[in-house]
């Protein structure tokens, strides 16, 4: 079956951000057609193809996790922060603005701790290595959700 519009499309991708941030390796089930469960170029560039498709595909920030935000960098004494912070880890906080934002752990240095609220790969531009492994049809109920279920896909 090649990939339209209504299909849950099974892949196994690797995200390449460049020198100095690993890999990140996966498999995904997605609904395709435009729902936004993933990149619009991504979605293009998988059109009509069918299993045993292999890509790869350099996307700019903007096309897909945005360019970086600096008002979401900030810097916050450890003592404010629960035992056992660790560089890597996540905490929910406030921005500026009052919305709620996951801020990644990215330095502990001294009494001080770096939070960035960016996506890690925000502002990179990155290669996905992509190849389709399944094909088939949505369930009218995968359609009605907005995304596929299953294995590798969506989990209520
Ligand atoms: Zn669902």
């Amino acid at each position: 079956m090649n990939i339209t519009k209504d299909t849950v499309v099974t892949l196994s991708y690797t995200v390449s951000a460049g020198p100095g941030q690993p890999p990140e390796s996966g498999q995904q089930a997605y609904l395709h057609g435009g729902y936004g469960n993933t990149f619009a170029k991504l979605e293009a560039a998988l059109e009509g193809q069918a299993p045993g498709f292999a890509t790869t595909l350099v996307l700019q920030p903007e096309d897909a996790f945005g360019v970086r935000d600096e008002g979401l960098v900030r810097t916050i004494p450890k003592s404010e922060f629960p035992p056992g912070v660790k560089v890597g880890g996540q905490l929910r906080g406030m921005t500026d603005d009052g919305r709620e934002q996951v801020f990644n752990v990215v330095k502990i240095k001294g009494p001080q701790v770096l939070l960035d609220g960016n996506h890690p790969f925000a502002g990179k531009e990155l290669r996905f290595t992509l190849k389709v492994l399944e094909v088939r049809a949505a369930t009218p109920e995968e359609v009605t959700h907005g995304h596929a279920h299953g294995a590798h896909g969506h989990h209520h």
